[in-house]
């Protein structure tokens, strides 16, 4: 049974999907007028742990992602460099595409473009004037917060004075009250991109497209939206306030909102010198898979503080991982396990689904797989892992891996963990002392090798090593 946090109630509920089948998702996409920053895949790795485990219960999903490519600083700084918003921001789409693929992000049933759906916005905002929940002001449209008495109950604001958010519109517009917000902007200079449409000429409000294009793919009500905690408000709770006053009926039943990722204990900004891109990382040698490690490993309601630090512990648990699976592979193994060791297998991958139906707590998750780990370490070394739960494990990481994308490939089998690269370094010692006939010295690296667990077989082909 599935539990998870609900904004909208501010309580751990059971999630299932309305109609007991088919999940019905939407998350707010990137907005690309830049490259993603670590912070925002930090959410998108998160709802793709959320759709994998929505997956692994059986449910068909249908998850729909927007990319936001029309707003204030798009608009900017494609002017800045001469370019169409669509030329400008085709790069930034393409990156983040392929960022998302390097994360082992799963592509989306449906991502869509803002730009391709201005009619349907436009037709909202008709809907929303003729139901008197907006007004003109020139050519510009608003919302008239007034007339919504629900507004602010996920942001709970219950009344209280609207500071303007991080991303709150903050152009001159006339508006009847300072809590209303913008659903159709006016052309503000000559060169600036403009739809004409049915309520005008001009471009949409941020908040307006997610709206539109969720009711578009996912009906009037549907089960599920994500995003970053930035979002809800007021983005959030302006989509909720535009489509429920358009339809009558309750937008979304369950409200997840990732925390945030800081650096070293901050806010990431460009002026503190601490503001990542995936690929600034990369060019620091980390791997994608270790990043999405330490993603995972910290539940998507506590804040993540990324140091360069945690990241190579993340490397290193990942390293013990493949270590693990090596052993567990290559070693020579009794017929049948203890039943003890049975038992601790079989409670591992229970704790493991507790933790990720427990408000999908990926932290527990990782704590029942690392002490099936350890406790699967000692019984390979007192023979109580046998042959009978070789296969049954392996198989539980592939499992894991499916929900998580977190358990590294063999495909450098043998010399892609730490302490693999340390034996194969160790065995090409030893090599090198026998070529200069020093057989002294390759035999104290034998014996190093052999205080490892390490086998060297010299064969016609060369020198193979195993763990005994
Ligand atoms: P944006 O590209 O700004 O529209 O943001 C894309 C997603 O990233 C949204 O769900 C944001 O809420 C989320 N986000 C933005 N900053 C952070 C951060 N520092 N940590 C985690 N998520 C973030
Ligand atoms: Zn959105």
């Amino acid at each position: 049974m599935l539990r998870l946090t609900n904004t909208l109630t501010g309580t751990l509920e059971t999630f299932e999907p309305a109609d007991g089948k088919t999940v019905r998702m939407y998350v707010c996409g990137p907005t690309v007028h830049d490259y993603a920053h670590i912070g925002n895949f930090r959410t998108f790795v998160l709802e793709d742990v959320l759709r994998r485990h929505l997956k692994s219960k059986g449910w068909d999903l249908l998850h729909v992602m927007n990319v936001t490519d029309v707003d204030d600083k798009i608009i900017a700084k494609a002017r800045e460099r001469g370019l169409d918003i669509r030329a400008y921001t085709e790069r930034y789409v393409r990156s983040f595409l392929e960022d998302s693929d390097a994360l082992g992000i799963e592509r989306p049933e449906m991502l869509v473009r803002a730009t391709d759906h201005v009619p349907e916005m436009a037709a909202l905002v008709a809907t929303l004037l003729e139901k008197g929940h907006a007004y003109r002001d020139g050519e510009s449209v608003y919302f008239r917060v007034s007339g919504f008495p629900e507004y602010g109950r996920l942001a709970r604001l219950d009344g209280k004075d609207l500071k303007p958010g991080a991303r709150v519109d903050v152009d001159e517009y006339g508006k009847e009250s300072p809590r209303d917000f913008v659903l159709w902007k006016a052309p503000k200079h000559d060169d600036e991109p403009r739809w004409e449409t049915a309520v005008g000429v001009g471009r949409p409000g941020w908040h307006l497209e997610c709206s539109a294009m969720a009711m578009k793919y996912l009906g009037p009500a549907f089960d599920l939206h994500c995003g970053g905690v930035d979002l809800v408000f007021p983005h959030h709770t302006n989509e909720i306030a535009q489509s429920e006053a358009a339809t009558g009926r309750t937008f979304v039943r369950f409200w997840i909102h990732v925390e945030h990722l800081k650096v070293e204990g901050q806010k990431m900004a460009k002026s503190l010198g601490n503001f990542y891109r995936l690929r600034d990382l990369l060019e620091r040698g980390f791997s994608p898979q270790a990043i999405r490690y330490l993603y995972v490993s910290v539940p998507y309601r506590k804040q993540l503080n990324f140091t360069f630090a945690g990241l190579e512990q993340a490397a290193h648990s990942m390293d013990r991982i493949r270590e693990f699976l090596f052993r567990l592979r290559t070693g020579r193994l009794p017929e049948r396990s203890t039943e003890a060791m049975t038992a601790a297998f079989h409670q591992a991958r229970e704790r493991f689904e507790q933790g990720m139906d427990d408000d999908l707590n990926t932290a527990l998750a990782l704590a029942a797989m690392f002490d099936l780990i350890r406790r699967a370490n000692t019984g390979l070394d007192a023979d109580e892992l046998g042959r009978d739960l070789r296969g049954d494990i392996e198989k539980w990481f592939v499992e894991i891996d499916r929900r998580l994308g977190i358990v590294p490939s063999d495909e450098d089998d043998g010399v892609s963990s730490v302490r693999d690269r340390e034996v194969a370094a160790l065995v090409e010692a030893r090599n090198a002392a026998r070529r200069s006939r020093d057989f002294e010295r390759a035999d104290s690296v034998r014996r190093q090798l052999s205080d490892m667990g390490v086998v060297v077989e010299d064969t016609p082909d060369g020198t193979r090593w195993r763990y005994r």
